[in-house]
């Protein structure tokens, strides 16, 4: 039988980025272990947004499950703006989850700015049973368009030129773009942890 990782989303998209890079693992989301409350994010920086949901299934798992939590936290910085949006990405122009006031806002806020340049970044926490963890960061690189390009259907991927790829996330497909995120660089960086072979 595999370990069992408990991964605290309810993301379609993460709980399959996840199982198809962690192969050696069952990978169960939090309607998988019955956990339906809101996780409130409210911390100042990503490492505290992934612990405040990694402690928060831990609480609710009270040893009853033996299996790992991972937790993660993401969000766009760019640097012309000190780091904005950071951990607000995601309610960035208001109301959580408004991507395309985020993106007004954004657009806004880099008006007749020179220094487009930005980062993606994913925070991820492995925590055991006990409350010990371990954390993981990716980043990928880009600067912000002006204009949206492509699919707009995930928040700043339609802005922002990723350096790799050298078009933007909202123009690439999900394999190019899975290539080089920064999500897919802090799962390589767990995986390694987890001991998975040639990495
Ligand atoms: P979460 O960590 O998945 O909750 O992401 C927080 C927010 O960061 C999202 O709602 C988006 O606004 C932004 N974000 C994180 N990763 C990406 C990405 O790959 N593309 C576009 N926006 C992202």
């Amino acid at each position: 039988m595999k370990q069992k990782i408990i991964l605290a989303s309810n993301n379609k998209h993460k709980i399959e980025e996840f199982s198809q890079i962690l192969t050696d693992y069952e990978i169960l989301s939090l309607k998988d272990i019955g956990y339906y409350d809101d996780i409130v994010e409210d911390g100042e920086t990503f490492l505290d947004n992934a612990l405040i949901k990694a402690n928060a299934v831990r609480e609710f798992l009270n040893g009853k499950i033996d299996a790992l939590i991972v937790a993660d936290d993401s969000g766009l910085c760019v640097n012309a703006l000190n780091g904005e949006p950071g951990v607000y990405s995601a309610r960035y122009g208001g109301s959580h989850g408004n991507n395309a006031a985020n993106r007004a806002k954004l657009i806004k806020n880099l008006d007749g700015k020179k220094d487009r340049s930005a980062y993606f970044i994913c925070m991820l926490v492995l925590m055991s049973a006990d409350g010990s963890y371990e954390y993981f960061e990716g980043k990928t690189y880009g600067k912000i368009l002006e204009k949206e390009t492509g699919d707009t259907s995930f928040c700043y991927d339609c802005l922002f030129l990723s350096d790799d790829l050298k078009k933007s996330f909202g123009e690439a497909s999900s394999s190019e773009k899975n290539s080089v995120s920064h999500r897919f660089r802090a799962i390589q960086k767990l995986k390694q942890a987890l001991g998975f072979k040639n990495q």
